[in-house]
């Protein structure tokens, strides 16, 4: 904490590994030995830049842009960058501290890290949105590279932003590289599923943990929180298996529909005109709009948090388990109170973590990168099963790695402690570098 002052959420990140890690110190003293844990806290690389742009009547505006390169021993830096106005270095580093253990966890030959700036898209325009990336390009490029580092989206990134930086990626280096960044429009290098891997990923995680205890999601009632890339995806997978999802949120509140959300309307209203969940309710008679409030006051077995970090706080979680709530999974990063997560699991509801259930979207982009690397694309089914096999079998690799280390059941203890000694293992052979 001396060390990294103010970065409350980074700290948390932290805490929340370490917690876990007692028992492979206990079995593996050669990482104590290498001071591996305090190696992996420190990133390997932080680049703060200053990002200057013009808007729409002509007044210079500024922001400030961030990547934070945490880890490499298993493969270039891998990770999104995040637009969004709350972004400060705290956030950005909880982002890269998480993504090194959970790209681990895929499997696949990705290294740790994260970007973003405090720009808020929010009620700016495409022009606008555009000359900010190519701004934030324009510093960032220098340090990108299919080999070194490649980011993808995340909050406030989605298709449109990605284009625009990859053009003007394209444009400075005169490279069409296109493994450079992921998360790309299918006709420009991008991979099929890409964008509704994290939503698909987290349902398929779930339907995982439900089949380990004999049961399906068929019937089941879902809360979905966020309307954003991944809670629209975990929608929509959750539908086509049979559940139903009953609710649906963004910053300003959220919105019941007891008829089960209806996707398209939703999509359109999102996707289309980048409207508010207020919309929604105001165009479909079976729903209803509740300003501010917390969605997890609507009951529910299901429960996926898809929006931002600390969205579910202890309160949240005890009304999850007073209505019954068989299973907490976090599409969204650090979701999730450390509190939170104290009443859920005490309350005896499974809680899958971030790292593990939401990783098919970096496992899909590890997918796009060796198409790029091919020169190959591969069809929307095939895709789709490459991922669905990775989720398996990132849930049984939590569940072996749990019953190893003496923690049967627990996901958190299997996501953390596999994700580790994997990263652990490749930088004590790389030596102290
Ligand atoms: P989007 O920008 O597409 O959507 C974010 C959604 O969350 C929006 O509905 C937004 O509402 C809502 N939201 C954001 N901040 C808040 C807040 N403070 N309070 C309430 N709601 C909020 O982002 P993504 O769907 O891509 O990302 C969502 C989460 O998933 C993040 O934690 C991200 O790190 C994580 N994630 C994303 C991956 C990806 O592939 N995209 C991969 C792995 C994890 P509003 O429009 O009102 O701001």
């Amino acid at each position: 904490i001396r060390r990294n002052p103010g970065e409350a959420e980074f700290h948390q990140a932290v805490r929340e590994v370490l917690e876990s890690l007692g028992p492979v110190l206990g079995k593996r003293p050669e990482y104590a030995d290498a001071e591996i844990i305090r190696r992996l806290c420190e990133p390997e690389r932080q680049i703060i830049f200053r990002v200057p742009w013009v808007d729409d009547a002509g007044r210079v505006q500024l922001n400030r842009g961030f990547r934070v390169e945490f880890n490499s021993a298993l493969g270039p830096y891998k990770g999104g960058i995040r637009f969004h106005p709350s972004v400060y270095l705290g956030i950005v580093k909880f982002l890269g501290f998480e993504q090194i253990f959970k790209n681990a966890l895929t499997g696949m030959p990705i290294g740790g890290g994260k970007g973003g700036s405090d720009f808020d898209p929010k009620g700016r325009s495409d022009a606008e949105v555009m000359r900010f990336c190519q701004s934030f390009m324009t510093e960032l490029y220098r340090h990108i590279g299919e080999h070194t580092d490649v980011p993808a989206g995340d909050i406030g990134v989605g298709g449109r932003e990605i284009g625009y930086l990859f053009g003007q990626y394209k444009r400075i280096t005169n490279r069409y590289e296109s493994g450079v960044l992921t998360g790309k429009g299918i006709t420009w290098g991008g991979s099929q599923v890409r964008t509704e891997s994290t939503g698909y990923g987290t349902v398929f995680f779930v339907k995982e943990a439900l089949a380990a205890r004999g049961m399906d999601l068929e019937g089941r009632r879902v809360v979905v929180s966020g309307s954003g890339n991944v809670a629209i995806y975990a929608t929509e997978k959750a539908q086509a298996l049979g559940a139903k999802v009953v609710a649906t949120s963004d910053s300003s509140g959220y919105v019941v529909d007891e008829a089960g959300i209806d996707l398209d309307l939703l999509k359109e209203i999102k996707n289309g005109h980048r409207g508010r969940v207020s919309d929604y309710a105001a165009r479909r008679d079976s729903a209803h709009f509740v300003a501010g409030g917390s969605i997890w006051d609507v009951p529910c077995d299901i429960a996926l948090p898809c929006a931002t970090q600390n969205e579910l706080d202890a309160d949240a979680a005890a009304a999850l388990v007073r209505n019954g709530c068989l299973i907490v999974a976090e599409g969204a990063n650090m979701p999730t109170t450390p509190e939170a997560t104290r009443v859920l699991r005490e309350g005896g509801v499974v809680f899958a973590p971030g790292k593990a259930v939401n990783a098919g979207g970096v496992a899909t982009s590890a997918l796009e990168m060796q198409q790029n690397a091919s020169r190959d694309s591969w069809s929307f089914e095939h895709t789709e099963q490459r991922l669905s096999e990775i989720m398996s079998s990132i849930h049984a690799r939590c569940l072996e790695t749990a019953d190893e280390y003496g923690a049967p059941g627990d996901y958190v203890a299997g996501a953390n402690i596999a994700g580790f000694t994997h990263v652990a293992d490749a930088m004590l052979a790389l030596g102290v570098i």
